[in-house]
């Protein structure tokens, strides 16, 4: 397969009936790829194809001359294209809509004012002086630097970017374990080397899955996830998070976790092919088909946990049969569900620690995670229908609010959930509860993530009972369809 000509930041591209994308897998101002065998060729070529060279062995990729690579310009105004552009003084960059119950890839052209400057000071003291807002002041990503490749010989050649390579097999990234082949696309933004796999969103997706359910979940779970996953990631382009960084989606768990062939394995494959393309719409708008690994008996409305409108098919459902009786936002029965016994024989180890565990954290340690010298007492404010805690008070020298399930993790030092609560006696006052904490504090918890749309957990007991995966999404985001006729090419 050949890489299209392209522009600067061109990403994404529909292929013979498949939607390529750039994965971040390096952003740093070195990259060091290591063939993981003796016989691995790795190619790097401009994107004309006329300079190219092979290599069999380790090789260093650096900018010639960092120095000279930032500098900044200013917006004069930006216009929709279909075109890339040779013009220096012009950036193209990919970008998402969804129409017509289609993904559609557009291109912003950029136009600057032809005057250019070294530093952002120097912009600004011209836009200063023109009466230009200084929104409009832009680093400008060079076209065409030059990038230095040493061999492990010590021989050294030089290519203009942005440049394709090619691995015949598997290859190293940096010091990182995981290992990837096929093809990749280099080029620089600012004074950093930005390494991308460029490779179908399936191929990615089989490199998602198993790093989220892991690869040994039975098929109807595995094929679930893959929706999900590929869902998300339409999600995620849509919402064109990493538009000016040079990539489609980032490989940390900002975007999802991508590890390559890592724990890939015949399971993982079939279920991504066996999904092929499908995605969840509602209303004919792509679904945000967030997920987490266990919800501890419901699911968290999205809006409790990000505090942006209600969505229809994320308003939380009851995960397990036995939750039905219990109103988890009361604190009562929140200590009664936390006390129940709920494992599972068949139930991994991983899946058991996430439904039900404990933690220890010193008074003190928790007021210096919080920024406080000292607290007397730890107010519960409100609690949302799964049972995580969304706003909670600690008083002491002075009140720090927790006003969300994230913050709360974070500062009782990385809690699972925020389901949980903590052992002792407590008071509850018009429905606030307060508790006098002694010198340590034992956590009684149960669920792990934010509890928001399918629950792992819940998705593999579903698919060990018999149920299927449409019927498992089904029941985590209720009023979805499968489609899977959403390319527009
Ligand atoms: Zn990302
Ligand atoms: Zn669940």
């Amino acid at each position: 397969m050949l890489l299209l000509g392209t522009g600067l930041l061109a990403g994404a591209q529909f292929i013979d009936g498949e939607l390529y994308l750039e994965i971040n897998l390096v952003s740093e101002p070195t990259v060091t790829i290591t063939p993981k065998t003796n016989n691995t060729q790795i190619t790097v070529s401009e994107t004309d194809g006329l300079i190219s060279h092979s290599f069999n062995s380790s090789i260093t990729i650096s900018i010639r001359n960092p120095d000279i690579l930032v500098h900044y310009a200013i917006l004069d105004y930006t216009e929709i294209v279909t075109e890339t552009s040779d013009n220096p003084k012009e950036v193209v960059r990919d970008f998402f809509v969804w129409e017509n119950s289609r993904l559609k890839i557009k291109k912003e052209l950029q136009h600057f004012l032809p005057e250019s400057f070294t530093t952002e000071e120097e912009a600004l003291q011209y836009a200063q002086k023109h009466n230009i807002s200084a929104k409009k002041i832009k680093e400008i990503p060079m076209l065409n630097s030059t990038i230095r490749i040493q061999d492990e010989n010590g021989n050294i050649c030089y290519l203009e970017t942005p440049v394709k390579i090619h691995s015949s097999a598997d290859i190293y990234l940096q010091e990182d374990d995981y290992t990837y082949s096929g093809d990749f696309v280099l080029k620089t933004m600012q004074k950093n080397i930005v390494l991308n796999h460029f490779l179908p969103l399936e191929d990615y997706l089989a490199g998602v899955i198993q790093n989220e359910i892991g690869n040994n979940a039975p098929g109807e779970a595995l094929k679930a996830q893959a929706v999900a996953a590929r869902t998300h990631a339409l999600a995620l382009l849509l919402n064109n998070k990493h538009k000016a960084d040079g990539f489609d989606l980032c490989r940390t768990t900002h975007c999802q976790v991508y590890k390559g062939k890592y724990l890939q394995n015949e399971q993982i494959l079939q279920a991504v092919r066996n999904s092929a393309s499908e995605v969840l719409l509602y209303n004919g708008n792509i679904t945000d088909a967030t997920y987490h690994s266990c919800c501890g008996g419901k699911t968290e409305a999205a809006d409790i946990i990000w505090k942006g409108k209600p969505v229809d098919y994320l308003k939380g459902v009851n995960c397990l049969k036995e939750v039905q009786n219990y109103d988890l936002s009361k604190e009562s029965d929140a200590h009664k569900w936390i006390d129940k016994d709920l494992a599972e024989e068949d139930m991994s180890s991983w899946e058991r620690g996430a439904l039900s565990w404990h933690k220890s954290i010193s008074l003190k340690q928790l007021a210096k995670n919080a920024g406080l010298d000292y607290i007397n007492s730890i107010e519960i404010i409100q609690r949302g229908n799964s049972g995580r805690i969304t706003e909670m008070k600690l008083n002491g020298n002075n009140t720090i609010t927790l006003n969300s399930e994230y913050q709360i993790r974070q500062v009782f030092g990385n809690l699972l959930s925020s389901f949980f609560y903590i052992e002792g006696s407590y008071s509850a006052n018009n429905g606030a509860v307060t508790i006098h904490p002694k010198a340590t504090i034992n956590i009684k918890g149960r669920g792990a993530g934010h509890g928001a749309g399918m629950c792992q957990v819940g998705a593999l007991r579903r698919a060990r009972e018999g149920m299927d995966y449409n019927n498992i999404l089904q029941h985590y985001y209720p009023g979805t369809v499968i489609n899977k006729d959403w390319m527009d090419e």
